[in-house]
This record gives structure tokens, sequence and C-alpha cells, in this order.
């Protein structure tokens, strides 16, 4: 029996209780298995999937129902203005991530700067920012072997000559003094009950989880990044919804100064900025 279009989507029904995002994912794994774009399915919806095409999408929301995340089955997830590589070595880049793409780009001036994505993963964020400008030279850091090759096809399949991937940790690798650093580094606290919940449980620890409540990473960026900022240079870091104060405060001990925590879309303190003192 074959399959119409219409009768994919209605799906989605099966992934309800499972997924917050049902109808969007059945969608997704509709337009790659018919490699068509979203408005083809509702122009078409009488149309039937192939055998070959039918196969897939039953294999495909088997493993969505078995909990595995939609952007691991696909292989891909948009962020940005990028498509972008995913797989299981990293984090998958959330939407709300792209708050510190926004925020930082209001601080770039279009003249060369050097930009600094400490804990790159898929290299979402020095990739975006990459994109934005070919005078900007970003150096992605990762620590994750696996990850930083991910990185690096990511920034091979974009063709981004003005990105180096480099392998360790935090600000280890760089040379020399920046103009803007970001980061969207591991700040779940070990005891968060959510980890044992949704896609997270498919992501790795090392990308999620610090210790010290979740804070023990940001505070070495903070630490080690005044080292590397030009004076009146700026870092931007996402961190949970409610770790803004304490943030704000490890940044205050450094040398950093306007330090501002801004909001993601869904009214969360989500990332928190901070500008290196202009001189001692
Ligand atoms: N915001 C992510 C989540 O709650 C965590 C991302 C991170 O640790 N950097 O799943």
């Amino acid at each position: 029996m074959s399959l119409r279009i219409d009768q994919a989507l209605a799906r989605a029904s099966e992934l309800s209780g499972l997924s917050d995002s049902a109808d969007l994912d059945v969608q997704l794994l509709l337009e790659t298995v018919l490699d068509k774009p979203r408005s083809y399915l509702y122009t078409w919806p009488e149309r039937s999937l192939t055998m070959p095409q039918q196969q897939l999408f039953e294999a495909q929301l088997q493993r969505r129902i078995s909990g595995e995340p939609i952007a691991h089955i696909l292989g891909f997830r948009d962020f940005w203005t990028l498509s972008l590589e995913v797989d299981s070595s990293t984090l998958i880049p959330r939407p709300e991530t792209e708050l510190l793409v926004e925020l930082a780009l209001e601080r770039l001036e279009r003249r060369p700067q050097r930009i600094a994505d400490l804990g790159t993963g898929t290299g979402a964020l020095a990739l975006s920012l990459a994109s934005e400008c070919k005078l900007w030279q970003v150096s992605a850091v990762e620590f994750s072997p696996a990850a930083a090759a991910l990185a690096e096809r990511n920034r091979v399949r974009l063709a981004l000559e003005n990105v180096d991937v480099l392998t360790g940790s935090w600000c280890e690798p760089l040379r020399g003094q920046f103009d803007l650093i970001v980061s969207n580094p591991p700040y779940i606290d070990p005891e968060d009950p959510h980890l044992y919940q949704g896609d997270v449980r498919f992501e790795p620890r090392s990308a999620l989880v610090a210790e010290d409540h979740g804070l023990a990473d940001i505070r070495r960026i903070a630490e080690q990044a005044s080292a590397c900022l030009n004076p009146g240079a700026w870092l931007l870091l996402e961190h949970g919804y409610d770790q803004a104060e304490a943030v704000r405060n490890i940044l205050a001990a450094e040398y950093y100064q306007a330090i501002q925590t801004y909001p993601d879309l869904n009214g969360h303190d989500r990332v928190t900025v901070a500008r290196m003192i202009e001189a001692l």
C-alpha cells in the first residue's frame, strides 16, 4: 500500500508526547526523503511516496520515535544562514545560540578583526561569523578531535577560507590578541535531571556538563580570555537561564567592564557580554 504525502504528514501524531516539534520533525523527514522543499508537501499532498522513499521514511520515523534527535537522523541542522553537518561527537546547534551571533555582529566592525570561538563543536558560531565578513579572521577552538574534524568538514563544505580550526583547550591554542571572543561552553549542572530527558541524552556529556553547578568552564574561559583580548575587546558567553548573576560576578572579578546580560527569544537570560578594560 503506497503512502500519500498527506498521510505521511499525519504520522506526526505518533511523535506526540515524544517530541515537542512533532509536525516539524515529520516535515523535515519528508523534505529529505523526497528531496523537495517544504512547499511541495502542501502543494502535492495527494502524491504518493515511491516504495524506497516510503521504506526510508518509516525507518527514520522509527528512529525518531525511539528518541534519536532529528538532527542526528538527517545529519544536518540549519543555524543562522548555514546548513551544518552534525553528528554525535558534539552539541546540536540550538536556535537560542543565534543570539550570540547577533550580539557579536553588533560589536564587530567591517574591517580586519580577529575573532575566536571557544568550544566550536560543529563550527556553528565561528562559521556563521566568518560568513558575514571576509575581512574577519576566525580561530575555532575545539578540544574533541572528532568534533574538530566535523567543524573542519563544515568549514570546507561552506568554503570559508577565513576560519582556522584549532585543537586544544579553550584559549591554550590561540596565538596573539583578539578583538572578540565568543563561546557556548558546557554549562549544565551535573545534577540537572534534564540530562536524562529528550534529545540531550544523545549528545556528549563533555559538551553539556561542567562542574561547579555548570560554571567551571565559564570561569576558566573568563580567566584565560583576559590574556587574549585587546584592550576594549569583547567576550560573549552563553549560559544557563539561572546563571546570569553568577556569570556577571565571575567576569567582574576579572578585568572586564560594561558587563550586560541579554535574554533569548523565550525571555530567558542566555548571553552575558563584557568588555576588556581599556588600560590598567
Ligand atoms: N542550552 C543547552 C541545553 O539546555 C545546553 C548547551 C550547553 O551546555 N552549552 O540543552
